[in-house]
């Protein structure tokens, strides 16, 4: 195990255990968190399992809806608060694709995840997914950018919504896009001029025109695009924090360049990942700042573009463009795979 693997490991578990004691409320009257996570309420079906009936089930299937593993109720019908087979089945698909034990139940572990803020792109949607094997994923038909688009160019396009300063965004933006250059054949230049744009980046609040509104603090974080849309959105309620975010003092700072390199990712073309510590893995603790890319990260997106001539790394077999015909490689068909389906590449993805 590396220095750098362990060093991470410790930020994760104080990661954890900050969140956990910023989240748990023993007493849900005395100890209310002096801030909206509106996934919070999941907190009160630990332990759950097969053949209850509790109040609070109903959301959670829409949370589980919303980022692929539940089918849309139809029209004019809610989803109900029974823990039927069905919903075991989608809470066995999420432990699967978030690394976790498929207990089948919600434990305390699967519960800590679902209230974690992540990146708004779904998962999965028509029950597709990995079989036993930790891999990145693509988006469905792999869209990515073609052979003459090596050098994409990125506009920041709305950042009065932000409260950081536009120097600062731009140094931000410019590292995370340097982390994945770093990697495969691609140059990112930020430009002035949205129309000149390959990508676009910007802050917005709740409804902001491509149907996937933003949530308010925490929840959903950002989502960003396939290729080649590249658009990249950010919740614009979000205590974004550019300086040190381990050592920030709020309870929903949340590390810019961390969600920043993991949309990048998505707008170059890759899904999420069921490893915990890839950039692609769809959660982020607060306070947690995750920038580097992982052996994942790095071989799926050479696998879609091949290697950069300076990368010192180990490349992935079958570099580039080769898919695992075994199926093994999940294709995500959708958060936005409805959108998909009429031509337009976005994710509703998460993180
Ligand atoms: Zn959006
Ligand atoms: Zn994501």
């Amino acid at each position: 195990m590396t220095t750098s693997t362990i060093l991470l490991q410790c930020l994760l578990v104080i990661a954890f255990v900050s969140v956990s004691s910023a989240l748990s409320i023993p007493d849900p009257l005395k100890d209310v968190p002096s801030f909206v996570n509106p996934w919070h309420p999941f907190k009160n079906l630990s332990g759950c399992h097969m053949g209850e009936n509790r109040t609070g089930i109903a959301n959670m299937k829409k949370y589980l809806s919303e980022f692929g593993y539940l089918p849309s109720p139809l029209s004019n019908s809610n989803f109900s608060d029974s823990f039927d087979s069905e919903f075991q089945d989608a809470i066995l698909s999420y432990q699967r694709h978030l690394g976790l034990n498929t207990t089948g139940y919600l434990d305390e572990k699967t519960i800590e995840k679902m209230v974690s803020p992540r990146c708004g792109v779904a998962d999965i949607i028509n029950g597709t997914y990995t079989h036993g094997r930790n891999l990145y994923t693509y988006f469905e038909g792999n869209p990515a950018w073609p052979n003459t688009s090596r050098d994409l160019r990125y506009a920041l396009i709305a950042t009065s919504a932000s409260t950081i300063d536009v120097a600062t965004l731009r140094q931000v933006f410019a590292s995370a896009f340097s982390q994945w250059a770093a990697v495969i054949p691609m140059n990112f230049t930020e430009t002035d001029s949205a129309q000149d744009a390959d990508i676009t980046i910007g802050f917005y609040s709740g409804s902001h025109g491509d149907g996937e509104p933003f949530d308010g603090p925490l929840g959903t974080l950002a989502h960003a695009f396939s290729p080649t849309d590249g658009r990249f959105h950010l919740d614009a309620s979000e205590t974004w924090v550019a300086t040190d975010v381990t050592k920030s003092s709020s309870d929903e700072a949340i590390d810019l360049e961390s969600v920043a390199v993991h949309e990048i990712g998505h707008l170059l073309g890759l899904g999420h990942s069921t490893i915990e510590e890839a950039i692609m893995y769809p959660t982020l603790t607060v306070r947690q700042r995750k920038v580097e890319l992982t052996q994942d990260d790095v071989s799926g997106v050479q696998n879609l573009y091949g290697s950069n001539p300076g990368f010192k790394g180990v490349a992935p077999a079958g570099v580039a463009g080769e898919m695992d015909s075994s199926g093994s490689a999940e294709i995500i068909r959708g958060g936005l795979g409805v959108l998909l389906g009429l031509g337009i590449l976005v994710m509703t993805v998460i993180l």
